[in-house]
C-alpha cells in the first residue's frame, strides 16, 4: 500500500543549531532527510517504520566545500552535481568525481548528497570505494560536539553505522593525493547509466621504479559494507607487479572477499569480475611504469 503523507511529519527548522537541537530532544525520533533520494524511494513503498523527519538539504554548513594545501573537505550535504563539476576535486580526487558523475541520474545528482550516501550504507553505493582508497575522515556533529572517525570505521554492518542517533554526519575530509599517486576506479553494472553496481573496485599506490608502494584497494558489494581489502594490500605492498603477482593477488582477494548473492548479481560472478577488475588495475600500473620509462 502507497504511503499517506498525511501520516508523516517534516520540520525544517533552517539552521544546523536548530536541526541538532531537535535531534537532541528525542535521539533517534526525528530522521534526518536531505536530498531525499533514498528515503522518498522507502516512502514510496509505503513500508517505511519513520514518521518524522527533519530537513537539512541545503543548510551552509554542510554544503560548503573547503581547499587547502593539504586537504579537501566536503560537506555531507555537498550534491553529487557540485562534486562533479567541482575543477579541483577533479583533478585532486579524480575517483571521487567519477563516482559521482556515474550515481543515478542527472536528476538523483542535483538531489543527492554524499552524506546521505554513505548514511544510507549500501555495500554497492558508488562514493565509498573511492572514499577507502582515499582514507577519507568523517566529520560528526551533535550538540555535544564534534568528532572526527576514519571514513573505514563508518560502517559497522549491514546498513549499520558509527553515528549516534543524536548526530549528523557535518563533512567528509580527504588529504590531498600525494603526486604521482596511480588511481584506478571501475563499476561493472547492468548498464552504462542509471544502473546500481554489481561490483566496482577503487585502487591506488604509487610507483617507485617497478614497485608498488601503499597500494589500498577497496570494492563495493562484496560485503555487508563497502569494503577495504586490506590483506589483498599486504600482498601487494612493496612488490613487482608481474604475471605472478597478479595470479598471487586475485587468489588472495577471492579468499578475502564474500560478496552478494542478490537479485543484482551472483556471488560467482562478483568474485570473477572482482578478480578481473583487480588484474585490470594492476596491469594498468604496469603500463603506467613502462610509459614513464620510456
Ligand atoms: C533512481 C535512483 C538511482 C540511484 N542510483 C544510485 C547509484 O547509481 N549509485 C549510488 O551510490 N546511489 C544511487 N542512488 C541512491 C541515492 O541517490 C544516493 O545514495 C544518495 O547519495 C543519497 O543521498 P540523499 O541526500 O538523497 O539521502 P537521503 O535520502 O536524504 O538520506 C539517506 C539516508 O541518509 C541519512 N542522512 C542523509 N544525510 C545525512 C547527514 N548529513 N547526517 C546524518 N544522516 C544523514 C538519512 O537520514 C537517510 O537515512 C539512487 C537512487 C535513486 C532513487
Amino acid at each position: 500500500m502507497r504511503a499517506n503523507p498525511a501520516d508523516y511529519e517534516l520540520k525544517s527548522p533552517g539552521t544546523l543549531n536548530g536541526v541538532l537541537s531537535l535531534l537532541a530532544e528525542a535521539p533517534g525520533q526525528w530522521t534526518p532527510i536531505a536530498g531525499g533520494t533514498e528515503i522518498m524511494v522507502q516512502f514510496g513503498t509505503g513500508r517505511m517504520t519513520q514518521r518524522q523527519f527533519v530537513n537539512i538539504f541545503g543548510l551552509p554548513e554542510l554544503t560548503a566545500i573547503s581547499i587547502t594545501p593539504e586537504s579537501i573537505r566536503i560537506g555531507a550535504g555537498v550534491t553529487y552535481t557540485a562534486i562533479r563539476n567541482h575543477a579541483e576535486i577533479g583533478e585532486a580526487l579524480p575517483l571521487l568525481a567519477k563516482a559521482a558523475s556515474w550515481t543515478g541520474s542527472l536528476a538523483n545528482q542535483n538531489r543527492g548528497t554524499l552524506g546521505g550516501n554513505i548514511v544510507n550504507g549500501s555495500p554497492a553505493a558508488d562514493s565509498p570505494p573511492a572514499l577507502l582508497v582515499y582514507e577519507a575522515t568523517v566529520d560528526l556533529i551533535s550538540v555535544r560536539g564534534t568528532r572526527s572517525i576514519p571514513y573505514a570505521g563508518f560502517h559497522t554492518g549491514y546498513k549499520k553505522s558509527a553515528l549516534a542517533p543524536d548526530e549528523l554526519v557535518l563533512a567528509i575530509t580527504i588529504l590531498r593525493p600525494a603526486a604521482g599517486l596511480r588511481q584506478y576506479l571501475r563499476k561493472v553494472g547492468t548498464r552504462n547509466a542509471m544502473a546500481i553496481s554489481k561490483v566496482a573496485l577503487a585502487g591506488v599506490a604509487t610507483l617507485d621504479g617497478e614497485t608498488l608502494r601503499n597500494p589500498r584497494v577497496a570494492i563495493a558489494s562484496v560485503y555487508h559494507s563497502p569494503y577495504r581489502c586490506l590483506k589483498t594490500e599486504a600482498l601487494l605492498a612493496d612488490a613487482t607487479v608481474s604475471p605472478k603477482l597478479i595470479a598471487e593477488a586475485r587468489a588472495a582477494l577471492i579468499a578475502e572477499i564474500a560478496p552478494l548473492d542478490d537479485i543484482r548479481s551472483t556471488a560467482r560472478y562478483r568474485t570473477q569480475v572482482s578478480a578481473n577488475l583487480l588484474e585490470e588495475f594492476l596491469l594498468s600500473l604496469r603500463s603506467n611504469a613502462e610509459e614513464s620509462a620510456s
